[in-house]
């Protein structure tokens, strides 16, 4: 689950990571009523679930008044386009009033897990700012690393270490190096998969403050802290994502034309393998899972019709712990009660699979089944070309 950068400043802050003074604002008048609270100059910044917002003009300077209500009424409720949004941009509901920092350098400094090594990587480098993506594009050894064991957690020497390592002295290491063990508390304390600083500025004192803020959270962590799961903005996902997940399924939008149910992760992805070989593109990944009900699969269902690039649905079912009958039933409730317009192609193996196919042919639902894989493989692009 992404969070916005005001919601994660706020954790920082319980954290001990220094944030400038800021107010969240949705509307002009909150905005104004925000900076004159804080005092000018401040930073208006649009909040939107992707980076890259500083190039976008969605990061505004305001020294009066009258240009943070000028800057305010021009970025609410319009569409900020980053590199990250995609050409349609997102439209921005929030912004932050932020307390303006002299800034005298920039640094940057994330936190991921490495899968692969099964540790958490803490990067940093001194080239921060709105160009890291090139630096680690171009001068990738600008960007220094230190791998934590998750068992041993991060030890102090390795903070400091990291300091020394960008260059750092004094008071301000001692600052740089407080700030890594205090996000690292972070990302540890709440199941982040990703944190960052991004920039990390050095104000003229030497003193280090947080400007930016990203923050990833682990959802399977998150029965583990109810107060951040009501961080979520339902606005920043895709709406069909939602409805699935509030059902329980496991379901994720990809930008082909082929709508796939299918059971089990493994026979997803297989499914899609196949669907690509045949000249076509999966519309999405849906995995209704072992213990899925007639209900879920009738959800499952409307929610890959209800995505208007869907011009085929393949359903491929390997019946072991969810039976094949009821998959049928909740397909013909769900296709019955819609105004099915796309061809629907069944394949249905294992448990039960006779009593699932009889349920099928009887439905009067003109469902196209498939003998084997193969044979379903050439009915969807049978499907698919005739669509188009
Ligand atoms: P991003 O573009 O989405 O990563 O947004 P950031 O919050 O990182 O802001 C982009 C850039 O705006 C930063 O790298 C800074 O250079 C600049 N910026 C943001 N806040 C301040 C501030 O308070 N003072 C100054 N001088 N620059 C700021
Ligand atoms: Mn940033």
């Amino acid at each position: 689950m992404r969070i916005h950068e005001y919601q994660a400043k706020r954790l920082f802050a319980d954290y001990g990571i220094p944030v400038a003074p800021s107010r969240p604002a949705m509307s002009v008048d909150e905005a104004v009523a925000a900076a004159d609270e804080l005092g000018l100059p401040v930073v208006v910044k649009a909040q939107i679930h992707a980076g890259g917002r500083g190039k976008g003009g969605g990061i505004v300077l305001a020294k009066t008044s009258d240009e943070v209500r000028e800057v305010a009424d021009r970025i609410l409720d319009a569409p900020l386009v980053t590199h990250q949004t995609g050409p349609e941009g997102r439209i921005v509901k929030t912004l932050l009033i932020e307390t303006a920092s002299r800034i005298a350098d920039e640094l940057y400094l994330g936190m991921v897990v490495d899968r692969a090594r099964r540790e958490i990587a803490v990067m940093a480098s001194r080239a921060g700012g709105v160009d890291i993506e090139e630096t680690a594009r171009e001068t990738p050894d600008a960007i220094l690393k230190e791998w934590i064991d998750p068992t041993i957690g991060l030890r102090p020497f390795q903070a400091f270490r990291l300091a020394h390592r960008l260059g750092l002295s004094g008071k301000t290491a001692r600052g740089v190096a407080g700030i890594v063990r205090a996000l690292f508390a972070l990302f540890c304390g709440l199941d982040a998969s990703l944190a960052e600083i991004n920039p990390l500025a050095i104000d003229e004192d030497g003193a280090p403050i947080a400007i930016d803020a990203k923050l990833n959270l682990d959802d399977n962590g998150l029965f583990r802290h109810p107060e951040l799961a009501e961080l979520r903005d339902l606005n920043e996902e895709d709406p069909l994502e939602v409805e699935a997940t509030s059902v329980n399924l496991n379901y994720i939008k990809l930008d082909g034309n082929v709508g796939c149910l299918v059971n089990g992760a493994g026979l997803a992805m297989a499914t899609m393998d196949l669907i690509q070989h045949v000249g076509a593109r999966p519309a999405n990944f849906l995995d209704v899972g072992g213990g899925a009900t007639a209900e879920m699969i009738e959800k499952g269902f409307r929610i890959l019709i209800a995505d208007p690039d869907v011009e085929a649905v393949f359903i491929n079912i390997f019946g072991g712990i969810l039976r094949c009958d009821i998959l049928a039933e909740g397909v013909v409730t769900a296709a019955k009660a819609v105004d099915l317009d796309v061809p629907v192609i069944v394949r249905l193996e294992g448990t039960n699979v006779e009593a699932g196919r009889e349920i099928l042919n009887r439905s009067g639902v003109a469902f196209r089944t498939a003998t084997d894989l193969a044979d379903a493989a050439e009915k969807v692009a049978a499907a698919v070309k005739g669509a188009a």
